[in-house]
């Protein structure tokens, strides 16, 4: 067991805070004011790698392992967990379905457009109906002849209305439960499909997320991904791994909002002195620093098993649940620090704390993986 970074995982930690702080940062606000995912970013981010992270150098990806992953995605949080998402649901979700179970074929048409950033991926398994209990969804797709024809919606899609290459659940056969559902990889204009209602949000709103409507929307057999009535088991594979990079992205965030923190409190000054004198100050940022290192460690530790080959589920949930419930706690207490100060848009704890909130919800609720982990225990 060795848990100090190696030295390129070192140099691709600064790459990307250098990259964050000079690309992102900046922008950040007006991105968030006008709930608009900078399309610019794209090949800025393509540049250093990071819409093909973990993709094999045959489709132009960096090739980088999980815990490699798990740096990359945290240190945008760190800066913009906005653009994390966006970027996680990208190569998490998206590719990271149709890297797992596409055939060669497959892969070959949408890997390397996805990680060049000419498009971006979404995936789509909530619905209106059907979030928690996502097996319940209506989404359906029949075959008529030589074509799949899908039709349903499916609602709170990260890239809904800009992605270019989706990747969607629908039920294949109703009689077989969850082993009656499929996926199918399509793409944005393809007649049928369209974007929805695009969602006004609380946080990361440079994130978009919308519906996607399906009206006989026809796609030829090609693009069924994995086998059929699988589609459900390679979900919870992909959310295995998903979910890791959501705590490495709530690792990120509380990190930021720590060093937020801690900035403003070697500043602030009252009662003479700097408010990082005062014990419960300190202690806030004890707490906060000892936790945000404990939720690193379970993040890389399934990050590590991962790469090892290892199934994660256990270890996935635990770290999700884990780094996104202290990453709320590191935003609060990040807006208390700053005092009144941390309720307006000049600093960016209100930021954090909008924007946190997102990870005890999206990928599973934290009671979604409370059931996991106690499903793993008792099967044991
Ligand atoms: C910004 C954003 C981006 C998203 N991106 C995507 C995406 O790209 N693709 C995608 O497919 N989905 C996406 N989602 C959807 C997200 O995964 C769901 O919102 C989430 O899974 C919860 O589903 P729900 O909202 O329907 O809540 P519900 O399932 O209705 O849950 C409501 C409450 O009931 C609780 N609950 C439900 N069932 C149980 C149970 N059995 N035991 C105890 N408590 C329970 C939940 O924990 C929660 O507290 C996104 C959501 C948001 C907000």
């Amino acid at each position: 067991m060795d848990f100090r970074p190696t030295d390129e995982q070192q140099i691709l930690r600064r790459t990307v805070r250098e990259f964050a702080e000079a690309e992102i940062r900046p922008y950040m606000m007006a991105w968030d004011e006008s709930q608009h995912f900078p399309m610019d970013l794209l090949p800025k981010l393509a540049g250093l790698g990071l819409t093909g992270i973990q993709f094999g150098e045959e489709f132009g990806g960096a090739g980088m392992s999980s815990v490699e992953y798990c740096i990359c995605i945290e240190e945008i949080a760190r800066v913009c967990p906005a653009i994390a998402l966006s970027v996680a649901a990208h190569n998490g979700l998206c590719a990271s379905h149709i890297a797992q179970f596409g055939d060669a074929r497959q892969k070959a048409q949408f890997l390397p457009r996805l990680v060049r950033g000419e498009v971006l991926g979404a995936w789509g398994l909530t619905e209106a109906g059907a979030g928690s209990d996502a097996a319940g969804m209506r989404t359906t797709a029949v075959r008529q002849g030589e074509c799949w024809v899908i039709n349903g919606a499916k609602t709170f899609i990260t890239h809904g209305a800009i992605g270019g290459v989706m990747v969607v659940i629908a039920v294949t056969d109703r009689a077989k439960g969850h082993r009656g559902i499929s996926a199918f990889v399509v793409e944005h204009g393809m007649p049928g499909m369209r974007a929805g209602k695009k969602e006004n949000k609380l946080g990361m709103r440079a994130s978009d997320t919308s519906e996607v409507v399906f009206e006989d929307c026809r796609v030829p057999p090609s693009q069924l991904l994995g086998e059929e009535g699988q589609g459900f088991i390679n979900t919870l594979q992909v959310l295995d791994s998903g979910r890791i990079g959501i705590a490495a992205l709530s690792v990120g965030l509380a990190q930021g909002a720590y060093e937020a923190a801690l900035r403003y409190a070697k500043e602030r000054r009252q009662f003479g002195q700097p408010i990082a004198s005062f014990q419960a100050i300190q202690w806030k940022l004890a707490d906060n620093a000892v936790r945000i290192e404990a939720a690193r460690l379970l993040t890389y530790r399934a990050a590590d098993m991962k790469d090892r080959g290892r199934r994660t589920t256990l270890e996935s949930s635990m770290a999700k649940l884990f780094a996104s419930e202290i990453a709320v706690k590191a935003a609060d207490d990040c807006v208390q620090i700053h005092g009144g100060y941390g309720f307006v848009k000049d600093y960016p704890a209100e930021k954090y704390f909008r924007d946190v909130k997102l990870l005890t919800i999206g990928e599973g609720t934290s009671e979604i993986q409370r059931l996991v982990i106690a499903r793993q225990l008792l099967s044991e």
